[in-house]
């Protein structure tokens, strides 16, 4: 994180400013980044919360004449930095403190809420189980979820007579606040009343008893890229519960899951696996059938392979998440020792045996002999 900006830097103001030129200079860079504004903004909602922090210092006498002597060194330990902005609840009810409410042309006051309208719908979150192979190509998958859809009968809006909910004044939420030792507490809660939809309705919608949404079972289409891994997170942006009374829904979030294979292991976008070679295989050379996952191909075998050497298969591996480049495949040759011997395969390899005792007398049994030692 970058060094703490000087207050009056983020204000833009001067040293001398007096408390007027910082109301305005505060009071203009909140509604330029405030969330709502904003949505999803991660940069404007900090430039949002450094203004207030500024603001919160340098608008008390004696916070700022502490922040002109010692800097932010002087803010600590008077209540552990952004004094009184604690959580964005806090800074809003001083936002609406300030200027008396409705900059942003809301309903109710506009007292430092958060969000207006109904509220949102809930993400919805499933695992998706793909095979190797799919993930090498990239693959659709058609799944079915249940899930809340806006109502069809009355478009969401829970039916007619619509009424501003008297008890939150259409916040859909209500606050208390409490004195205590410490200052004001403010508590927010969903309205009991309207349950957070900010209005009651006289006439209520038959299919969804007023709730502006049904749970229905529903088929979709997901597109899996190639090259995902586990624990990947695909995210299907409005895919996921309606929200009541006609409110956005949510997102869809698909965590992908793996499927074992039964040849392959994965290790990043290399793929590894095992072949079991006769011995004659590796000692004369030659080439052998492996699989891929884009079907066999020929692997040359050079002569005197040794047992568990790995061979590799450039670009058989799976290709990388951005699409730039594949991994490779390691083939583990596994030298297989012959069992159940014909006789004529048994007189051959004592002929052969034999053989060898004259030509390489020594290599084999003093590399025994070391073994055991
Ligand atoms: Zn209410
Ligand atoms: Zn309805």
């Amino acid at each position: 994180m970058a060094a703490k900006r000087d207050y009056y830097e983020v204000l833009g103001i001067t040293k001398d400013a007096d408390l007027a030129a910082i109301k305005s200079a505060y009071k203009k860079l909140a509604v330029k980044f405030h969330p709502d504004k904003n949505p999803g903004d991660k940069a404007a909602e900090e430039n949002f919360k450094e203004a207030a922090e500024a603001y919160g210092a340098l608008s008390d006498a004696q916070k700022r004449a502490q922040y002109d002597r010692f800097g932010h060194a002087g803010m600590q330990g008077s209540g552990g930095g952004p004094e009184g902005f604690s959580n964005f609840e806090d800074i809003f009810s001083a936002f609406g403190d300030i200027f008396g409410g409705d900059v942003f042309g809301r309903q109710g006051g506009g007292r430092g809420r958060v969000r207006s309208g109904p509220p949102r719908g809930q993400d919805l979150q499933i695992a998706l189980t793909v095979t190797l192979a799919e993930i090498d190509k990239g693959v659709t998958k058609k799944v079915k979820l249940k899930r809340y859809n806006k109502c069809g009968s009355c478009a969401g809006q829970g039916g007619t007579g619509k009424h501003t909910c008297t008890v939150c004044a259409g916040q859909g939420q209500v606050r208390q606040v409490q004195s205590s030792f410490f200052g004001q507490i403010v508590n927010v809660t969903t309205c009991p009343e309207c349950m957070g939809a900010g209005h009651t309705i006289k006439s209520k919608c038959a299919t969804c008893h007023g709730s502006g949404r049904n749970q229905e079972e529903v088929t979709l289409s997901i597109d899996v890229p190639a090259g995902v891994e586990e624990s990947n997170y695909l995210t299907l942006r409005g895919e996921g519960h309606a929200g009541p009374s006609g409110g956005a829904s949510g997102d869809l979030l698909v965590a992908i899951k793996e499927a074992k294979d039964e040849t392959f292991e994965r290790r990043g976008t290399d793929l590894y696996c095992q072949v079991e070679v006769p011995y004659t295989a590796v000692a004369l050379g030659g080439e052998i059938r492996v699989a891929t996952l884009d079907g066999e191909v020929d692997l040359k075998i050079p002569a005197g392979t040794q047992s568990e050497k790995l061979m590799r298969l450039r670009n058989k591996g799976l290709p990388d998440l951005q699409g730039h480049a594949r991994g490779s495949l390691y083939v583990k040759i596994h030298v297989h020792t012959p069992e159940n011997l014909t006789s004529r395969e048994i007189e051959l390899l004592k002929e052969l045996e034999k053989v060898q005792e004259n030509d390489h007398p020594k290599s084999f049994f003093q590399k025994a002999k070391t073994f055991f030692s």
